[in-house]
C-alpha cells in the first residue's frame, strides 16, 4: 500500500476516503481535518484562548498536540477522578505530555475538592458512576474555563464518539439531546463557556494512528467504569457496519448535522431557547435551568448521606 500523496510506504489506509497515507502525510491529513472543523464551524481563532479537557487518552492528548501544532493558544485541564491506579496512570501521562512541551496545565482533584473520588461519590448519592461523572466533569469544565478567562472549551470527541452517541439517542428517541449533538455548542449566556469538538471529522483509528506516529505517550486502558457501557456496544455495531460499507459513520453523523443545520434556519436556535430558561444557580452561580444546578444538588445529597464529601 502506497501513500496517495507522496507514494511512500503507507502506514494507514482510510477506505472511507479511498486513500492511504505515510507517516508525515497522515499527520498532515489529521491536522487539515481538525483545522477544517475549527474554521468551518467557527469554533475559535488564533487569538482565542482554548482550554482542552484532557484525560490522558489518545484523543484529548492528540487534540492538544494538533491545536498547538496549528498555532492555536491551547492549554490543558485535567479532572482527577480518584479512580486508583487508572487515575494515577492517566494523570502521569497528562503531566508528562504537558511538562515536556511547556503547556500550562490546570488540575482539579475530586478527592481534595469534593472530599471523595468518583466511585465513592456515586455510592453516596446512589446514582450510576458515569452519570455522576458526567455531571461533575461538565460542571468543572465549564466553571474552570469561565473563571480562568478561556474563550472556549475543547474536548477530544471524535467521529466514532459522536456517531455512537447519535445512534444511542435515536434508538431511544431522546430527541431532547439531539439539539446538543453538534460539534459547536455556543456560549448561550454569561457564565457558560462555548464548547467545541474539533476532532468530529476524524475516526478513532485515524487519531490512534496519529498518536502512535507522533509518539504521544497516552494511556491505552479505558476507564474501569466503562466496562459494559452501551456506548461501546454502539461503537462496535457501527464499526461492523463501517467495515462492510466504508463511510457509514460519517454519512450517519455528518448527514444528521446537515439536516440539523437546514432545520435550524426555520426554528429558534438552541441558544435562543436556552437563554429563555437558563439562570444562575442560587448556590454557586453557574447557569442552570432549575433553581439549584445539578452539581450543587448532587453535592448536597452527598453531604447529607456521608461524612466524606465536602463541596468546595
Ligand atoms: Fe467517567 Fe469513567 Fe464513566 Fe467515563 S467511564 S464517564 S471517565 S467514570
Ligand atoms: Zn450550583
Amino acid at each position: 500500500m502506497r501513500c496517495r500523496k507522496c507514494k511512500d510506504r503507507a502506514v494507514l489506509g482510510i477506505p472511507r476516503h479511498h486513500t492511504a497515507f505515510c507517516k508525515p502525510c497522515l499527520s498532515d491529513f489529521v491536522c487539515a481535518q481538525a483545522e477544517r472543523a475549527v474554521t468551518e464551524e467557527k469554533m475559535f481563532t488564533k487569538t482565542d484562548r482554548v482550554l482542552v479537557a484532557v484525560s490522558g487518552g489518545k484523543d484529548s492528548l492528540s487534540l492538544l498536540d494538533i491545536l498547538r501544532r496549528l498555532g492555536y493558544q491551547a492549554d490543558a485541564f485535567y479532572v482527577d477522578l480518584g479512580i486508583g491506579e487508572y487515575s494515577r496512570q492517566s494523570k502521569a501521562r497528562v503531566e508528562h505530555f504537558t511538562g515536556a512541551r511547556g503547556i500550562p496545565l490546570h488540575v482539579h482533584e475530586l478527592k481534595e475538592d469534593e472530599g471523595a473520588g468518583i466511585n465513592e461519590l456515586a455510592d453516596l448519592v446512589h446514582r450510576p458512576t458515569c452519570s455522576v461523572c458526567g455531571t461533575l466533569k461538565r460542571y468543572h469544565f465549564n466553571r474552570t474555563a469561565v473563571e480562568l478567562g478561556y474563550h472556549v472549551l475543547a474536548t477530544g470527541h471524535n467521529l466514532d464518539d459522536e456517531a455512537s452517541r447519535l445512534l444511542g439517542n435515536v434508538l431511544h428517541w431522546q430527541t431532547e439531546y439531539l439539539d446538543k449533538q453538534g460539534p459547536t455548542l455556543p456560549a448561550s449566556m454569561e457564565g457558560f463557556a462555548k464548547k467545541v469538538k474539533p476532532l468530529f471529522r476524524l475516526a478513532e483509528r485515524e487519531i490512534a494512528a496519529y498518536a502512535i506516529v507522533n509518539k504521544i505517550d497516552y494511556i491505552v486502558e479505558e476507564c474501569p467504569n466503562s466496562k459494559g457501557a452501551k456506548m461501546l456496544l454502539y461503537k462496535d455495531i457501527l464499526n461492523r457496519l463501517e467495515s462492510e460499507s466504508p463511510g457509514t459513520k460519517q454519512a450517519f453523523y455528518w448527514g444528521f448535522l446537515a439536516k440539523q443545520e437546514a432545520e435550524a434556519k426555520t426554528r429558534p436556535s438552541m441558544t435562543e431557547n436556552d437563554q429563555a430558561v437558563l439562570h444562575p444557580c442560587i448556590t454557586c452561580g453557574q447557569p442552570t435551568t432549575a433553581e439549584t444546578c445539578s452539581y450543587c444538588k448532587l453535592m448536597a445529597r452527598a453531604k447529607q448521606t456521608g461524612p466524606a464529601a465536602t463541596p468546595s
